[in-house]
């Protein structure tokens, strides 16, 4: 069956980027008469708001939206420990100045948009026992190839060249996304992982990730992040305005929703009904 999930951090309220997101991800599910989950990734808890949880649900259930279960990246930790021990790791107790200066000292780096890490700690002479060591994945020299079910477009990357051996486990034991979202991913059954598209680039790690535990891939949507009037992306720290402000300013929620559409080129008119708004999401597809 088709399982979709709007995944966020609660680090603070949803902005309408957030959103936009999140109506994406239930149109895909709902449309193709399938599941739909939230999930809560909250393992990084010094960044954690607890208010965020429920301005998120409330945010989303103003809009329209349901799901069939809600789950918290926190209370799941025995799987992201249990899948770890799964992998080939090797602790790195270098910090992140060293390995920045690791990789100006490295020749083919950096490379694209993103430094390589150089592999700076698989070096002895660099592993400080006193430090707090965080895992590294070795990961394989591969080339990982994925393609976006909303763009068309393909992306393949090898690992090894282009990536570098990344963090699985943090110094402070903080389990990272990319090994939390596949475990999750896989074992909630999700199909079908929509989400910004700010992730895209990450996703072969995902991939590799999960062909390494043995875990199927699921279909990838990227969608475009929401801009402001300068073409710069909302963030929570930028200030962009909370859908919180909007829901309890009185605003109307069938109005947003064709906003929204409109911001994706969907002319729906001035007010936007769920069923409407799926209809145009099956055309799209
Ligand atoms: N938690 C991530 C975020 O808020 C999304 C992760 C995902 O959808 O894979 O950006």
């Amino acid at each position: 069956m088709v399982t979709g999930r709007f995944a966020p951090s609660p680090t603070g309220p949803l902005h309408l980027g957030n959103l936009r997101t999140a109506l994406l991800a239930w149109l895909q599910a709902r449309a193709a008469g399938g599941r739909f989950l939230l999930r809560f990734e909250d393992l990084d808890t010094g960044r954690v708001r607890g208010a965020a949880y429920q301005s998120t649900r409330d945010d989303l259930h103003w809009l329209g939206l349901d799901w069939d279960a809600e789950h918290r990246q926190s209370e799941r930790l025995d799987l992201y420990a249990a899948a770890l021990t799964r992998l080939d790791t090797y602790p790195c107790t270098c910090s992140r100045r060293e390995i920045q200066a690791g990789i100006q000292a490295s020749a083919g780096a950096p490379h694209g948009t993103e430094a390589v890490y150089s592999g700076l700690c698989l070096d002895p002479a660099h592993r400080q026992p006193g430090r707090p060591a965080a895992l590294r994945w070795r990961v394989p020299d591969e080339t990982v190839c994925v393609t976006d079910c909303w763009t068309g477009d393909e992306l393949c990357q090898n690992l090894r060249r282009e990536v570098g051996d990344f963090v699985v486990q943090r110094g402070d034991g903080v389990y990272a996304y990319h090994l939390a979202v596949v475990v999750d991913d896989f074992e909630m059954g999700v199909t079908d992982v929509l989400r910004g598209a700010d992730l895209w680039e990450a996703t072969p790690r995902q991939v590799a990730l999960q062909q390494t535990l043995g875990f199927p891939t699921p279909r990838y949507w990227h969608v475009p992040l929401l801009t402001d009037y300068r073409g710069e992306r909302l963030a929570k720290r930028g200030g962009a305005p909370s859908v919180q402000s909007l829901r309890t300013g009185g605003a109307d929620p069938a109005a947003l929703r064709a906003e929204l559409a409109r911001s994706l080129g969907w002319a729906l008119g001035e007010t936007a009904s769920l069923q409407k708004l799926l209809q145009r999401f099956a055309r799209t597809t």
